[in-house]
């Protein structure tokens, strides 16, 4: 089904490119490569940690990151 998901969506409408392509640029994972047509592509979508960088830093806010939903459990330890 759905076996290789994005994270990472891009609304192109709102990607202008913006100068330097500042997502293709701040991705610590090399996710994102520019395309043919100047704007960026995830071509590496499965190496995304969805860290947010990218979103956070587009001018246009053109990306959305699906943040993994990570139950995480803390548990309380009691003496
Ligand atoms: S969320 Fe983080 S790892 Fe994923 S594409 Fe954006 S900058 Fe790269
Ligand atoms: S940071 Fe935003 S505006 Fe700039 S290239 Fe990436 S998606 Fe487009």
């Amino acid at each position: 089904m759905d076996t290789h998901r994005s994270p990472i969506l891009i609304d192109y409408a709102k990607c202008s490119p913006c100068q330097g392509l500042i997502c293709v640029g701040v991705c610590p994972l090399s996710v994102f490569e520019p395309g043919a047509d100047g704007k960026p592509e995830p071509m590496d979508a499965a190496s995304c940690t969805q860290c947010g960088v990218c979103a956070h830093l587009c001018p246009t806010k053109a990306i959305t990151v699906n943040t993994r939903q990570t139950s995480k459990r803390q548990t309380m330890v009691t003496p």
